[in-house]
């Protein structure tokens, strides 16, 4: 009989902010398999099989739980944040894609999380308030001439942006390139939030206007949300809120 593999969303790092529905998956599963510091976050019940692998194994990772799920278990997938936002979900389709027949007995489910835009714009006020885009940072899996071209039209287009992935010690000039060309297109007082390891103990969050904006601000624990051109920081009870209004002043 074939199984279930279903794949989750852990939230942010707040168990908190872990949705019921996930936290009734967890219990369901017989399997569960992520990266090795998301089970961590996970607490062992006896009897459930964990399977941790390094980071960059999605594929390997997603053909496991189908395998396992087609000998009958209940497999759970974890992603940090929600599974559908540069996660595991997509990396199950792609490996499903190529091999249809072979799982197609297995139900799947996906179960979303909180994202880390949607928790680092909480923690700052609502910058993400009018149209936004979301834009993943990281050139392992597409050419840097596309980065640069999304990032140029997210501008251009006047989006407030989320950079995930912005950087890591094996590519340290994507965000340097990416400052640069804010730099060049932005106002300079235009705000930028580095938001690190938001809801968990180790949480960061920093507001700086784009001129003042370096690369070392950032790491593979960062989110950054630079604002549109409408984008304000106001104060309120002594502390800074940043949002972006609903409507748009041509
Ligand atoms: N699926 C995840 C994103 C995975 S990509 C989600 O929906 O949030 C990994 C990137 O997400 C990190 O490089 C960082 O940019 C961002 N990220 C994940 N958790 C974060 C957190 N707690 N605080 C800040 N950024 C985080």
């Amino acid at each position: 009989m074939s199984g279930r593999v279903i794949v989750v969303g852990l939230g942010p790092g707040n168990p908190a902010q872990i949705t019921p529905q996930v936290s009734r998956a967890v219990n369901l599963a017989t399997d569960i398999i992520g990266y090795f510091p998301y089970l961590k976050r996970i607490i062992p019940k006896k009897g459930v099989r964990f399977h941790p692998s390094d980071n960059r194994f999605e594929s390997e990772r997603a053909k496991h739980a189908l395998d396992l799920a087609e000998a009958g278990s209940i497999v759970l997938i974890v992603s940090s944040g929600d599974p559908g936002v540069f996660a595991m979900a997509a990396a199950l389709f792609e490996v499903l894609e190529k091999n249809s027949l072979k799982w197609d007995n297995i139900n799947i489910e996906i179960l979303p999380g909180i994202t880390a835009m949607m928790a680092a714009a909480a923690r700052v006020g609502a910058p993400l308030g009018h149209d936004f885009c979301a834009i993943n940072l990281s050139d392992n899996l597409k050419p840097w001439s596309i980065i640069e071209k999304r990032i140029r039209s997210a501008v251009d287009a006047d989006f407030a942006i989320a950079f995930y992935n912005p950087r890591s010690i094996s590519r340290p000039e994507g965000f340097q390139k990416t400052l640069r060309l804010l730099k060049l297109y932005c106002q300079s007082d235009r705000p930028v939030v580095f938001a690190k390891a938001v809801s968990t103990k180790e949480e960061k969050i920093m507001t700086v206007p784009i001129s003042k904006a370096r690369p070392d601000m950032a790491d593979m624990r960062t989110i950054v949300i630079v604002g549109s051109s409408q984008t304000r920081i106001i104060q309120q009870n002594g502390r800074e809120w940043i949002y972006t209004p609903r409507s748009y002043l041509s």
